[in-house]
């Protein structure tokens, strides 16, 4: 990819200025009249900068942790922190200590922005990990006057500091993003997405933006999908801004809301994640009750998109739906669909400039119309997973080509298809699990000898679910002295306190003898769904 005009993220999401005006609504919150023109967002980040570096102390390389459910402040207070030459790792703001305490220590986390509602969990997790009391900030003033209001970093007079600049190669590596993500294998681990991977993003997809009249539109969008997830930096932050369109931001996905703010708002552009189109399809006494006509994109992804999803949603609320396609470690995106590249199925064509090949168990390449592992080359790919080059190595190969873990095939025009996933990675509607973090947590628990986890299919949720099967631990009288039932929910309730909602073994709990594992100790994966294909067939 070329026109690198800019190495900070924070200069090159401003940049196109000239092509709108600036008193343009970029944010707006759903539930109240607050809102952020283009120029009131540029003078924030421009106060956030300063403040930071000249009051806080902030130095180049240094991380920040924000903990936030969507909300107008933190697109401010993430281009503020990249412009200060900081950079951000984004949490779940219903991550638990112990989830948190580890991607603070992980991310080597200075200082943490996050919202009062999880400000004791955030100052536990941050007791643990030393991040000093003064180094955390609440997002809206804290009732219970835990800490300072990040509003208090603020310098509004005095030095207004331009953005940190880097050499082009720095910008290669310095990051701008930490974000944790399990990969093809393993606990997650963090994905440093450097400036240049995130701009190289950026770039890639505000160019689909401008060469199709489908999108290159001013788009009012519904700000659902999360920023502390890549989907959401792409979708709020590497584009939105830059096309200068409206993003209204909602905390929390209920579909009764989201239909209430279609109507109020007039939205007509939604990011969304495939249960939420089926949300929309099945719920026809909440749906119907709005006028949902101003609605005319829904872009999808993150998620594998269930067949004819599509159609139905066209069928019904004549609204298009296209798909992307994209991974934590290739900066969010990979390929994307528009109207005019239109094809049932496809997840769209790789952005411009994207070497892509798709290959056999071998490594042998494939042609067109043949299904193996998709692999891509470019600088969207991250720079590395932080302090373990060992995993770099396993996902990236000498040839500077990304494995993804994902099946899938290209056809003669370029489409794309994503037809399956041979790595661990559990996805929960859309959210990430990684088996690895799981099976390390039911280890420690007394009840448990060993124990292996598989992802399996649940019809009634439409998503994938993690499912434990547990060799128990004889060595523990209790086993013998409780019966099954109570085991089984004993090990739930263990699994369900250091978890955050969406990791729960909702595929449920099986008991085994031994967990099968390769001669090198490998948890043998496939057998485990074999098995479970024929406890399905028998019951
Ligand atoms: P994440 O890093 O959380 O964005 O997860 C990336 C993974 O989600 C990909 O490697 C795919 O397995 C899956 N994924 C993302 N988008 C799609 C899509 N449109 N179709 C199928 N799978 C997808």
């Amino acid at each position: 990819m070329s026109n690198f005009e800019h190495v900070n993220l924070s200069d090159y999401v401003l940049s196109n200025r000239s092509s709108f005006p600036s008193s343009n609504i970029v944010y707006s919150e759903s539930s109240s009249n607050e809102s952020l023109t283009f120029e009131q967002l540029c003078v924030l980040i421009r106060q956030i900068n300063a403040g930071l570096q000249y009051k806080v102390g902030l130095k180049k390389g240094d991380c920040v942790c924000i903990s936030s459910p969507n909300n107008i402040y933190v697109p401010s207070i993430a281009l503020g922190i990249m412009a200060s030459g900081g950079h951000i790792t984004p949490v779940n703001p219903l991550f638990t200590v112990q989830e948190l305490k580890k991607q603070l220590v992980m991310s080597k986390t200075k200082y943490v922005i996050a919202h009062p509602y999880n400000l004791d969990t955030v100052l536990e997790a941050a007791k643990l990990s030393k991040i000093p009391i003064e180094n955390v900030w609440s997002i809206f003033d804290d009732p219970k006057k835990r800490v300072k209001s990040w509003k208090e970093i603020l310098l509004q007079d005095g030095k207004e500091a331009g953005s940190v600049s880097f050499s082009f190669e720095e910008s290669k590596s310095m990051p701008a993003y930490i974000c944790f993500s399990s990969g093809t294998t393993g606990a997650p681990k963090g994905v440093v997405l450097s400036h240049h991977n995130l701009i190289s993003a950026g770039i890639g997809a505000n160019k689909v933006v401008s060469s199709n009249p489908s999108v290159n539109v001013y788009q009012k969008i519904l700000g659902i999908i999360p920023l502390f997830h890549v989907f959401g930096i792409l979708s709020f932050l590497l584009t939105s801004v830059y096309q200068g369109w409206e993003v209204v931001m909602l905390a929390s996905y209920d579909l009764e809301n989201v239909c209430q703010i279609i109507e109020k708002h007039k939205i007509n552009s939604y990011r969304g994640v495939p249960p939420m189109l089926l949300h929309l399809l099945n719920n026809p006494s909440i749906v119907d009750k709005y006028d949902l006509s101003s609605l005319k994109l829904i872009l999808v992804g993150a998620a594998p998109v269930p067949l004819a999803l599509d159609r139905k949603i066209k069928e019904k609320f004549n609204i298009q739906v296209t798909q992307g396609y994209g991974m934590t470690e290739t900066s969010a995106v990979m390929t994307m669909q528009t109207i005019e590249n239109y094809v049932p199925g496809s997840v769209g064509r790789m952005l411009e400039g994207v070497m892509s090949k798709v290959v056999d168990e071998d490594g042998k390449e494939l042609k067109n119309g043949e299904a193996g592992e998709i692999c891509i080359k470019s600088s969207i790919v991250m720079h590395k997973y932080l302090d373990n080059p060992l995993a770099t190595s396993e996902m990236i190969d000498i040839d500077g080509f990304l494995h993804t873990g994902d099946i899938g095939y290209v056809d003669d025009l370029g489409n794309w298809y994503v037809v399956d996933r041979t790595k661990e990675l559990i996805k929960f509607n859309a959210y990430q699990i990684a088996p690895a973090e799981l099976e390390a947590i039911l280890l420690e628990c007394p009840l448990v000898a060993d124990a292996a986890v598989i992802g399996i299919y649940d019809e009634k949720r439409e998503t994938e679910v993690p499912r434990a099967y547990i060799s128990l631990n004889s060595q523990n009288k209790q086993v013998f002295r409780k019966g099954l039932e109570t085991i089984t929910q004993e090990i739930h309730d263990f699994v369900n306190q250091n978890v955050i909602h969406y990791k729960r073994l909702r595929g449920g709990i099986a008991f085994i003898e031994t967990i099968p594992k390769s001669v090198s100790g490998k948890i043998l994966r496939k057998n485990l769904r074999d098995l479970f294909k024929s406890e399905k067939n028998k019951s």
